[in-house]
């Protein structure tokens, strides 16, 4: 039943005033982007600036690390949904609040329900304790599976440093890439696809 203060149509929320201060922040609603019939689905925290200007989630430095990063694993981003925990900007590019990511849920459980992947890589602290209902040491855990249940449904999901993290911290780089192959594994994807594939041009 959609609620009255908002609208998603085909998973893409084309109206949405739950949260007053993002609503003021945001100069457009980010919406995920990539297939329908995604096997990975990837949740970032919130729309940043570039974001917010783009339209799309992960753009920018941090986009690019987390894109190399995927190619890397033998994973094309265009196969690939990318999604955020909340969809709009909030002011200063502060940490989304606990009440506007429980505004935003439903927005993210339609979709990820929709998409049904194989699996949902969670990077960043806020997105991971969302999706799990705790508190996760993102550092610590990178690359620790645990199952979010939606319905009838269990997704696996991998607890992944967030790319920004590498750009402040080279030593970031390896969770980053650890948690990614752990996605990819899920996958039935290998580094080793995406030499072939490079090898047959
Ligand atoms: S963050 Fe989500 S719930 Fe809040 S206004 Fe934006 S789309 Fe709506």
């Amino acid at each position: 039943m959609p609620p009255a203060d908002g609208t998603m149509e085909d998973l893409t929320v084309v109206e949405c005033t739950r949260c007053p201060a993002l609503v003021d922040s945001r100069s457009r609603i980010v919406n995920g982007v990539g297939p329908r019939d995604a096997e990975l689905v990837i949740v970032g925290e919130a729309p940043g600036e570039q974001e917010d200007r783009t339209g799309e989630p992960f753009v920018g430095r941090s986009g690019s690390v987390l894109t190399d990063a995927l190619h890397a694993a033998g994973i094309d981003r265009e196969d690939i949904r990318i999604t955020n925990a909340v969809r709009c900007r909030p002011p200063d590019n502060r940490n989304p609040h606990s009440n506007e990511l429980a505004r935003c849920r439903d927005w993210l459980e339609a979709e990820l329900s929709a998409i049904d992947p194989a699996v949902i890589l969670a990077v960043g602290k806020v997105p991971a304790s969302h999706l799990l209902d705790r508190d996760v040491a993102v550092t610590a855990e990178a690359g620790t599976v645990e199952r979010l249940t939606l319905g009838d449904r269990r997704y696996p999901v991998v607890i992944c440093v967030h790319p920004a993290a590498v750009l402040y911290d080279r030593s970031q780089e390896e969770r980053l890439a650890d948690a990614i192959e752990t996605a990819a594994h899920h996958l039935g994807v290998s580094p080793d696809d995406r030499q072939r594939s490079l090898g047959d041009f």
